[in-house]
């Protein structure tokens, strides 16, 4: 059996956090395990980490707040908590990453900022950019507006697209459960899965039907948001937030389920762009460019050629050397038209040409697979 993965090896981590952990029933806030998980957060960063959190507790906080009890909420009021509660939950991450010198930046998403392309794009760079600002990113769902039909409503998925979409190589999600079991404990035999390498039916049963799914701690939800991270080459654990500090445990070499990618980030973002994307145009592009992108340069507008076709930013496109020939294929970082706009041009001169500061490549290296035949 294989060493389990190491969370200090993680340079992207999005930390899961559920309602649980954060929300005691009686007493509100449970502040001083968010102080401890603060302190965990900031040893992880030390160490050269980029963390993400995605928190959960703002219906369980704010019912507390509106005296709502324990009894099933509508859906207006649990959006009324959400309100509420979200207040408090911004607040209570501030003070406790502030305590360790980290600075919180919240960030409520709904479905459509997930799935949609452009507002994809759009919360992608915004958390991006939070983070090369050195930024702790504390995200939640945004459930005040999202109504049934349109809300993760879990944030175990929710957290497994944040991780995909910003390329992180690392998702743990904390709750009340330390990892999946072969059957639902207690029951004889009942044994934890320390390692799962490819999520099979087998693996699927374990989580349990949805009848279940409650006594089970939403392990269905969390064996889903794993197809998404693996699919994306984030690795994921399941382990308890039931303990003081449990980052630093999990980094001890903890108990939890770790769930394998079959190949990093990168990989799996260029195994996407070469194999399942439909194209959308295609650029054309001189001697000198196709030279520096097997040098494994990013394409800049000063190489293209030609453009056809109707793309939008974010789009697939095919590149093409001066003969004809596919070379590879990327992903474009401007609209057909402005692309057509900067073609053959420098990139010093996109600012004055579009009138904004776009990306100084046509296709940053990241984005762009080269044919290998
Ligand atoms: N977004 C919800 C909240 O903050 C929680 C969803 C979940 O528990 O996964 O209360």
């Amino acid at each position: 059996m294989s060493a389990p993965p190491r969370l200090g090896d993680f340079r992207r981590i999005v930390v899961k956090i559920g309602s649980s952990l954060l929300v005691d029933r009686k007493s509100g806030l449970r502040s001083q395990w968010l102080g401890a998980l603060a302190r965990d957060v900031a040893a992880l960063a030390s160490g050269g980490a980029e963390v993400l959190i995605v928190s959960s507790g703002a219906i369980a906080l704010g019912r507390g707040l509106l005296g709502l009890g324990t009894r099933a909420l509508a859906l207006e009021e649990s959006q009324a908590a959400a309100a509420v509660g979200q207040i408090e939950l911004g607040h209570a991450y501030k003070e406790a990453l502030g305590a360790n010198g980290l600075t919180a930046a919240q960030i409520l998403l709904t479905l459509g900022d997930t799935e949609e392309r452009r507002r994809y794009l759009n919360a992608r760079s915004t958390i991006k950019t939070l983070l090369r600002l050195k930024a702790v990113p504390v995200i939640n769902e945004n459930d005040t507006v999202a109504t049934s039909e349109i809300r993760y409503g879990d944030n175990d998925r929710l957290a497994a697209r944040v991780a995909s979409m910003i390329s992180a190589d690392c998702l743990v999600l904390l709750s009340d459960v330390d990892g999946l079991y072969s059957a639902p404990p207690g029951i004889e035999g009942a044994a934890l899965i320390p390692r799962v390498e490819k999520i099979t039916r087998d693996i699927e049963a374990m989580a349990g039907s949805a009848g279940s799914e409650l006594s089970r701690g939403g392990m269905m939800t969390k064996i889903e948001a794993g197809k998404i991270a693996c699919a994306a080459g984030a690795h994921m654990a399941i382990a308890s937030g039931k303990v003081m500090n449990p980052l630093n445990r999990l980094g001890d070499g903890g108990v939890a389920t770790w769930f394998i990618p079959a190949a990093n980030p990168a990989g799996a973002r260029k195994a996407w762009i070469a194999g399942t994307l439909e194209p959308r145009g295609t650029v054309t592009i001189d001697a000198g460019a196709a030279r520096a992108l097997g040098r494994g340069s990013s394409l800049l507008p000063a190489g293209v050629v030609s453009i056809e076709g109707s793309f939008r930013r974010g789009d697939a496109i095919i590149v093409r050397d001066g003969e004809g020939h596919e070379i590879g294929r990327g992903l474009s970082a401007y609209d057909v038209d402005d692309a057509a706009r900067i073609a053959g041009r420098k990139s010093g001169e996109i600012e004055q040409i579009l009138g904004y500061a776009g990306r100084s490549e046509l296709i940053h290296r990241d984005d762009l697979v080269l044919r290998r035949d």
